[in-house]
């Protein structure tokens, strides 16, 4: 696939350069180099980094296991051509009964409410977070998830793609890469952290250029309340659009275009039976959901960023449709929402499908490499190519000697 719409591209481009090259964008067909980088993506490449991520356990903030991962992370990231940096805070947890109540299960009981709104329907069952160590049945995960958290320094990795006639302006990429529950987070949230690393890794190539920047961030902490994001934006909102030195071009803080998160997606096998279990099988109508939060400040501009997706869905993703929803909640996309437009792209509503149990692996010793079958991997995948392609023609990608835009 990849190899195919390469080679075509590059022979009808030498081709009608050596014959006549003036009359290329009459003559031949034009290529559209969003469709080249898609292809660019890779199934088996996807599932290799989900599994190089899971070789830290579950990655829970303020471990080694969740610093090495940074680490291993940011090699990836620069051996793609991709520059890094980090951002540094300071995280001390809030004494444990303000900790409960922050993330505790809105929804439940009385309430028809699911978090950030929405009804919740059908059957639901149980959600939670695994904390016992000897609910891991493998002895070597259980013992490399031993490391308990301790509070102090964080850190998170970023690489930057830096746009060519607006690197003023950016698009923020995200995905979480702490976990917990005592599993590998393969799912929550390595399959987010998967394909951001994925879409740095196309859109680093020596032939892409892209004329506004782009911004891959794997944020730390979120599970226990996105202090990584809040961290990133509190360091840097003031920064945005200031060229730093002044007459150098360079810009340290590109003003923020939109916000786009990736958390959990590959599980969409429906909603709980009535005796509580779940289909072993991805259901055939398994969507990829892109969600807003209605009731936020940019509202109407992350209505707008989620349908670019959308459409961006149906032009390029091989294998399963999308959706948009009005509920996005509980992600790093969260703290951005009343500042820039922000979407979280996921396997479900987070809300009422997630909140309603419908992903048996959430925060529990289950949410390792070897659950997922090659359908699972393949909707974080097409999540991958909605991504790609909507940032491809959001920040006006195009490949050097292959094509034409327009
Ligand atoms: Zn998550």
């Amino acid at each position: 696939m990849r190899f195919t719409i390469a080679t075509v591209a590059i022979g009808i481009a030498g081709l009608t350069i050596g014959v006549a090259a003036p009359a290329f964008a009459q003559s031949a067909p034009p290529v559209d180099p969003v469709q080249v980088l898609v292809g660019r993506l890779d199934f088996e490449k996807y599932k290799a980094t989900v599994k190089g991520l899971t070789q830290f356990g579950d990655r829970r903030q303020g471990t080694d296991r969740n610093r090495a991962a940074n680490d291993w992370i940011e090699a990836q990231l620069k051996s793609y051509g991709c520059p890094t940096d980090r951002i540094k805070y300071d995280y001390q947890p809030n004494p444990p009964a303000a900790a409960g109540g922050a993330r505790g299960g809105g929804g439940r009981g009385a309430s028809p409410t699911a978090q950030g709104g929405g009804r919740p329907r059908g059957i639901r069952t149980p959600t939670g977070v695994n904390t016992d160590p000897m609910k891991q049945p493998d002895e070597k995960l259980r013992a490399l998830n031993m490391q308990p958290t301790t509070p102090g320094p964080r850190e998170l990795v970023y690489c930057t793609k830096v746009g060519t006639t607006h690197p003023e302006e950016m698009y923020i990429v995200g995905a979480h890469m702490d976990g917990h529950g005592w599993g590998e987070a393969a799912n929550d949230d390595g399959s987010g952290t998967a394909l951001v690393m994925e879409l740095a890794r196309v859109f680093s190539q020596p032939d892409v250029q892209t004329e506004r920047t782009i911004r891959f961030a794997l944020w730390n902490n979120e599970e226990t309340g996105t202090q990584g994001a809040r961290a990133y934006i509190a360091q840097r909102q003031d920064q945005q659009g200031k060229e730093n030195p002044a007459g150098s071009g360079k810009y340290p803080e590109p003003k923020w275009l939109g916000m786009i998160q990736h958390d959990m997606m590959m599980f969409d096998h429906g909603m709980p039976r009535a005796d509580g279990t779940i289909s072993p099988e991805q259901r055939p109508e398994a969507d990829v959901n892109i969600e807003f939060q209605v009731s936020s400040k940019m509202a109407a501009e992350s209505q707008k960023l989620a349908w670019v997706l959308e459409v961006a869905n149906e032009k390029y993703a091989t294998d399963y449709p999308a959706s948009v929803g009005s509920h996005m909640t509980n992600t790093d996309s969260g703290p951005f929402m009343d500042i820039i437009p922000a979407v979280s792209v996921r396997e479900n509503e987070r809300g009422v499908h997630i909140g309603s149990g419908w992903d048996p692996q959430w925060h529990q010793p289950t949410d390792v490499f070897a659950t997922y079958s090659d359908k699972d991997f393949r909707l974080g995948l097409n999540a991958a190519q909605t991504t790609l392609g909507a940032v491809g023609g959001l920040t006006g990608a195009t490949l050097k000697g292959v094509g034409v835009r327009d």
